[in-house]
């Protein structure tokens, strides 16, 4: 299964219709969970199909709004009420809350058990009708959620994908992620790192300070806040596109992806590196390129216990290397060679190493201490995060 989520480029009256429905949504979840509570405050143990049924019998018919828009709306909001107690009582979640309007604002719907057949830029939703999006999507799902955020509309759903091989450029590639670049491959290739909060950190404060008498809940006050989230949603936009275009050059074209576990290289212990790193998202990296991988029908292999940044790429001599040092001057060989050019060579090596020295290349890599993550087969420690 893969996941969209995209804009959608909406008229006022469709945007009205869509924060109807989005409030109805909350409207019926609301009202699920107050009952909820004083039902089980009387001793009776209630579900949300039990709730459903007095929503429909009884409460429904007394608001003639309600009929105005799609009945599926609050058919998932008890189901979301249901999943979210579920979620309680597994111990995977707080006690569900009251929702509060112009926070997370959401709704579900489905076409009655037909398909919903996205594709291209013009899109027909059940009940909402014709909507735009600003890029071409195709997809086949069950159920779409429209949600809010910062102003904007959003559309999401998953469908079912299958996964192709495509043709690779490049056997093997080994990948550093620096801290001065976002990440460095072993062919040479580089790609800058985005900066992007400290791109806008001068504007975002300056918004904060510019607005910083506005009452809050007043018209100016949500207008100011509006601005500031879009704000941050821009940055974190940034971040991401960045983030996604590496991972799906390098699932798309290499055979075999080779990484460093950061987790035990050491390096998330110096504070100052660490939060570096996690500006420029690790975590989100290993997972974006775990599924990719399986996507596109590449090998992604994680290095761990090997001092790839204190290696010659040269001559395997080793030596210390401070991290203020951006160059690698090796003392055996006279190689000199940037620093993250330098481990991630030493990485690329480090397969074409074990693939030589033995015909079952999982178990060799096994034997070098290496996590092999192959396609179609999970890793034997992905604590790098779960699949798409
Ligand atoms: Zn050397």
């Amino acid at each position: 299964m893969k996941s969209i989520r995209t804009k959608l480029k909406l008229n006022n009256k469709q945007k009205t219709l869509l924060a109807q429905h989005a409030g109805y949504s909350r409207w019926v979840y609301n009202w699920g969970l107050s009952l909820w509570n004083a039902a089980y405050k009387d001793g009776y143990k209630p579900n949300a199909r039990k709730l459903r049924v007095v929503f429909t019998n009884h409460t429904k018919p007394l608001y003639p709004w309600m009929k105005n828009l799609s009945s599926k709306v609050y058919q998932y909001a008890f189901i979301n009420l249901g999943e979210a107690f579920k979620r309680f009582f597994q111990g995977l979640g707080k006690y569900p809350r009251f929702k509060k309007k112009g926070k997370h604002d959401s709704f579900t719907i489905d076409n009655c058990g037909k398909p919903i057949e996205l594709n291209g830029w013009n899109h027909k939703l059940p009940f909402i009708g014709m909507v735009k999006t600003y890029e071409p999507i195709e997809a086949t799902t069950q159920k779409i959620t429209i949600s809010r955020q910062a102003g904007s509309w959003y559309l999401s759903c998953s469908y079912e994908f299958h996964a192709i091989t495509t043709p690779k450029t490049t056997d093997v590639i080994g990948v550093d992620l620096g801290v001065k670049t976002l990440a460095t491959l072993s062919d040479g290739k580089v790609f800058e790192s985005v900066k992007s909060y400290r791109r806008f950190e001068a504007k975002l404060s300056r918004l904060q300070y510019l607005n910083r008498h506005k009452k809050v809940g007043s018209a100016n006050g949500r207008a100011a806040q509006l601005k500031i989230a879009r704000l941050h949603r821009r940055v974190a936009n940034i971040r991401k596109d960045a983030l996604h275009k590496l991972t799906t050059y390098l699932a798309k074209n290499h055979s075999v992806v080779v990484i460093e576990d950061l987790n035990v290289s050491g390096m998330l212990a110096n504070h100052k590196l660490a939060k570096s790193i996690a500006d420029q998202g690790f975590y989100e990296f290993r997972r974006q390129l775990e599924y990719k991988c399986q996507w596109y029908g590449s090998e992604l292999v994680v290095d761990r216990f090997f001092p790839s940044s204190k290696t010659c790429s040269n001559c395997d001599h080793i030596q210390d290397m401070p991290l203020n040092l951006r160059t690698y001057d090796c003392q055996s060989c006279g190689l000199s060679i940037d620093r993250d050019l330098n481990a991630s060579i030493n990485l690329r090596k480090r397969v074409r190493n074990s693939e030589v020295s033995s015909e079952c290349k999982t178990h060799s890599r096994d034997a070098v201490g290496l996590t092999v993550d192959a396609c179609g087969r999970s890793a034997a420690d992905s604590s790098g995060g779960s699949r798409k």
